[in-house]
């Protein structure tokens, strides 16, 4: 599994790291295609999104365990929550189509 950015289903332009981390304000809803214009569905990418979880929830579960000071919790928070933000934008995928269909009222 290599991290990639999100690529235009329509254009098939990659996106940078800093217009993929903007289109995250529109998880599960559609953004705009920097370089066509076209509407592209922002769809999470299942191992990335397992990952994320991952990383986030194993300090805690660490916590369970092992005899962690608060300072020593906070500190692994510290180096995680960076990773997590530079990570962000490899955890989705782009689509051109609507990825499920709309909620009904
Ligand atoms: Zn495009």
């Amino acid at each position: 599994m290599k991290p990639v950015l999100p690529t235009c289903e329509s254009c098939g332009t990659q996106w940078t790291w800093k217009q993929s981390f903007k289109a995250l304000r529109g998880f599960y809803m559609h953004t705009q295609c920097p370089y066509c214009g076209e509407s592209q569905f922002v769809t999470p990418y299942k191992p990335g999104l397992f990952l994320t979880f991952f990383l986030a929830g194993s300090p805690l579960i660490m916590f369970l365990f092992i005899d962690f000071t608060e300072l020593g919790f906070l500190t692994t928070y510290a180096v995680i929550l960076p990773i997590l933000f530079i990570s962000s934008p490899y955890i989705y995928r782009l689509k051109s189509k609507e990825p499920r269909p709309p909620i009904e009222n």
